[in-house]
């Protein structure tokens, strides 16, 4: 719920309606969750990733990235040859990417990060 509201508040009571829609289970109940959640995911830095906002809820205080598949770049950062969607291309874990010639060169290791770079899959015409 958190997740879905990118953000925003999520108000107590919206809590205990979705969740627990047919049980009378007070909002202690709640402030115990959330503190379960919080030891599994605030950092260990100190940032907190669920804020508590005061006499309403409670909201993510994170960005949180979502994604949906591998950013496919068009060109090898190195040499600029295109790549496309179905080209011979290495990428590392962060996706930067480049020809087959250039990753070659640098010892499929990445001069961006000095991660691995591996094969990037190839992508057929649109789904
Ligand atoms: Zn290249
Ligand atoms: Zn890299």
């Amino acid at each position: 719920m958190l997740l879905d509201a990118d953000g925003g508040v999520v108000e107590k009571d919206a809590f205990l309606s979705s969740i627990w829609p047919n049980e009378d289970i007070g909002e202690a109940n709640i402030t115990q969750h959330i503190f379960m959640l919080r030891s599994m995911l605030d950092d260990p830095d100190g940032r907190a990733c669920i804020i508590t906002v005061a006499g309403k809820g409670y909201r993510l205080g994170t960005p949180v990235e979502r994604k949906v598949g591998l950013v496919m770049r068009g060109l090898c950062e190195r040499c600029n040859r295109p790549l496309g969607m179905s080209d011979d291309a290495r990428i590392c874990s962060y996706e930067c990417t480049f020809c087959a010639e250039c990753a070659l060169s640098f010892e499929n290791i990445c001069p961006n990060c000095g991660g691995e770079l591996v094969a990037r899959p190839r992508r057929n015409s649109a789904p």
